[in-house]
């Protein structure tokens, strides 16, 4: 079902009918800026609050279920029930100077990859754009509420495969863009994918909007066969190729992630491949310790093996970092929504 922030100008116009047209605009901004209820409009006369609050149209897209609270407050993990009974997961992380929230894309993922609960969980459905821009706004809320921060970055890399729901994650990232309603720029935006080479060859076309994340975990196709899924379909060669055609005509770096597996992915033979693979790139590498996940004979490489494939890559002049893991303890760090 449509909601609030399914609706365009034009669909806000149509629901003030009769009002004088800076109402759209307050309302517009409220919806996007601020507002949950638009009795929290306090521009708008009280007899217009009224009539709006009774307007399906308006009415929310996330019911909250649960909400948990890791690492001494700086990560939050809100578990919201959607229309039809489906639930996802939208973590928000504070960091020195930046706030970031992490939102999902899909009820469920139908990658099954072996590392990710997600991916276990199965497919449920695409969430529509509004579900996805609310996950948002009710971040900038909280943090607001929190300690009168700013959201300041949206990756979208909770649940589910963005590109595999591409026009609803571009309508949703065109309002995060939008001047008048996020303003979030390019780089403040990281859409990552498991490897959807026409999907990325799609984005590539609309020029650069957001940062690319591209998911390799291995530059072998006979490991990222097992790893990932979909690379039976898209093999790791025409991943990066495509990757590396949207770095050369957006100008926009690519980031490549990898998830640590120990004794899986993170031998120096698995290092030199994948430093011969990017050589050269314009890319980042982030390295992420695999974090715990029921029902997998997996565990995370252990740091200093995951030291030494960074120093591999860096010998190979590609930029690496290690991604320091967040919300383990609720279950909200990568690969463990579900
Ligand atoms: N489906 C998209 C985006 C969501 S997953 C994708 O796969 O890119 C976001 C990131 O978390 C991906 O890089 C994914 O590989 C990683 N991830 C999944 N399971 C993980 C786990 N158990 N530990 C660490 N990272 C994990
Ligand atoms: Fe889906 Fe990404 Fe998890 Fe793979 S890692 S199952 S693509 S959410």
């Amino acid at each position: 079902m449509p909601s609030r922030h399914d609706l365009d100008r034009a669909g806000l116009g149509a629901l003030l009918e009769g009002e004088p047209r800076y109402r759209v605009d307050q309302l517009w901004d409220g919806l996007h800026r601020r507002a949950l209820e638009p009795d929290e409009l306090t521009g708008l006369p009280r007899p217009l609050r009224t009539r709006l609050a009774d307007e399906p149209a308006l009415a929310p897209a996330l019911t909250l279920e649960t909400e948990r609270v890791s690492d001494g407050g700086s990560t939050v993990k809100w578990l919201w029930r959607l229309d039809g009974g489906a639930r996802v997961e939208t973590v928000l992380m504070h960091y020195p100077g930046r706030s970031t929230v992490c939102v999902s894309t899909q009820a469920g993922c139908a990658m099954a990859c072996g590392f990710c609960a997600t991916g276990q969980a199965g497919f449920e459905r695409h969430l529509t754009t509004g579900e996805i821009v609310e996950q948002v706004v009710r971040a900038v809320r909280a943090a607001r509420a929190a300690e009168g921060r700013r959201v300041s970055n949206v990756v979208f890399m909770g649940m589910g495969e963005p590109l595999l729901n591409l026009d609803r994650v571009l309508a949703a990232v065109e309002a995060l863009n939008d001047p008048r309603r996020f303003g979030l720029g390019a780089r403040h935006i990281t859409v990552s994918t498991s490897g959807v080479v026409p999907g990325i060859r799609r984005l590539t076309a609309l020029g650069p909007r957001f940062t690319l994340a591209v998911s390799l975990h291995a530059a072998r196709d006979a490991l990222r066969d097992v790893l990932v899924p979909l690379n039976r379909r898209w093999p790791v060669a025409e991943v990066v190729a495509a990757a590396r055609d949207h770095a050369r005509s957006t100008g926009r770096r690519i980031t490549y992630e990898a998830t640590m597996i120990g004794g899986v992915n993170d031998t120096s033979s698995d290092a030199e491949a994948m430093a011969a693979l990017l050589r050269g790139d314009h890319a980042h590498v982030n390295l992420i310790p695999m974090n715990p996940v029921a029902h997998t004979p997996w565990t995370a490489s252990p740091m200093p093996v995951i030291e030494r494939f960074a120093a591999t890559l860096r010998g190979a002049g590609i930029s690496t970092t290690i991604r320091r893991n967040r919300g383990q303890e609720v279950g909200a760090a990568c690969g463990q929504l579900a």
